[in-house]
């Protein structure tokens, strides 16, 4: 294969330069802080702690044999946006964290750049433990994991999805359609029949960004987001 190495660290600086300063918010602070924890956020608290533990102890199927460490998600409890991905890579493997390598890296930047922080939201995956040399996640596979996934959502109730990448889109709005297709627009997720639905918006995963480096797709993102944040009637930060 013929890789442009120039070209290739260009990408890495814009990619950088794309998401990371010069990003202001005009007018009002982003997110309420708690004055003190309600006792509704301590028992969200203790219910997802509950569902980590079991993930933890999980081997409903072949990855909880092969992972080193399994990765039940983190972050607010009582989030108003939830962040979800494929599944854990190497670094989240070794880590028992999500979204802590490379794909990571870049998916803080994004949370920064809508003036948020990582404390604010929940991050977490379809699957909840690593499938060997990154391979895309099996059918078996999701049917066991994804009743966590709909007890976290369940549990901290956010406001809204944003769906990274395909896998993550399809299984939580059962489709087969394409990010390309699914992204930049809202879809509804039902966390149960009793509840109005939530919000969902897909784009494209952190991790695509990075191997389809342009400027077009961050744009993409940017805009996904933006519109994230208008929903929640949030700041959209300007470049400043
Ligand atoms: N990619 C994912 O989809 N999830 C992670 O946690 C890390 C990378």
């Amino acid at each position: 294969m013929n890789v442009d190495m120039n070209k290739v660290v260009r990408q890495h600086l814009q990619m950088d330069e794309f998401f990371t300063g010069g990003f202001v918010i005009k007018g009002q602070k982003v997110m309420q802080e708690q004055a003190e924890p309600k006792e509704s956020i301590i028992n969200s608290s203790a219910e997802l702690d509950k569902v980590a533990d079991e993930v933890c102890r999980c081997h409903e199927c072949d990855l909880g044999y092969s992972r080193t460490n399994a990765v039940p998600g983190e972050g607010n409890s009582n989030a108003r946006i939830m962040f979800i991905g494929e599944a854990p890579g190497a670094d989240e493997d070794a880590q028992g964290r999500p979204f802590v390598g490379r794909a990571g890296k870049l998916l803080d930047k994004i949370i920064t750049a809508c003036g948020l922080k990582r404390s604010d939201v929940f991050i977490g995956n379809i699957l909840k433990c690593r499938p060997p040399g990154n391979r895309d996640p099996r059918a078996e596979e999701i049917v066991s994991c994804f009743p966590y996934l709909q007890r976290q959502i369940e549990i901290i109730n956010p406001e809204i999805i944003v769906a990274l990448g395909a896998p993550a889109a399809r299984t939580l709005l059962n489709t087969n359609k394409s990010i390309g297709q699914l992204r930049g627009q809202f879809y509804e997720y039902y966390a149960g029949l009793e509840r109005p639905p939530i919000k969902l918006m897909p784009t494209y995963h952190t991790a695509y960004l990075l191997r389809n480096y342009s400027h077009e797709n961050r744009q993409r993102v940017w805009e996904d987001m933006k519109k994230v944040l208008v929903e929640l009637g949030l700041p959209v930060p300007e470049r400043g």
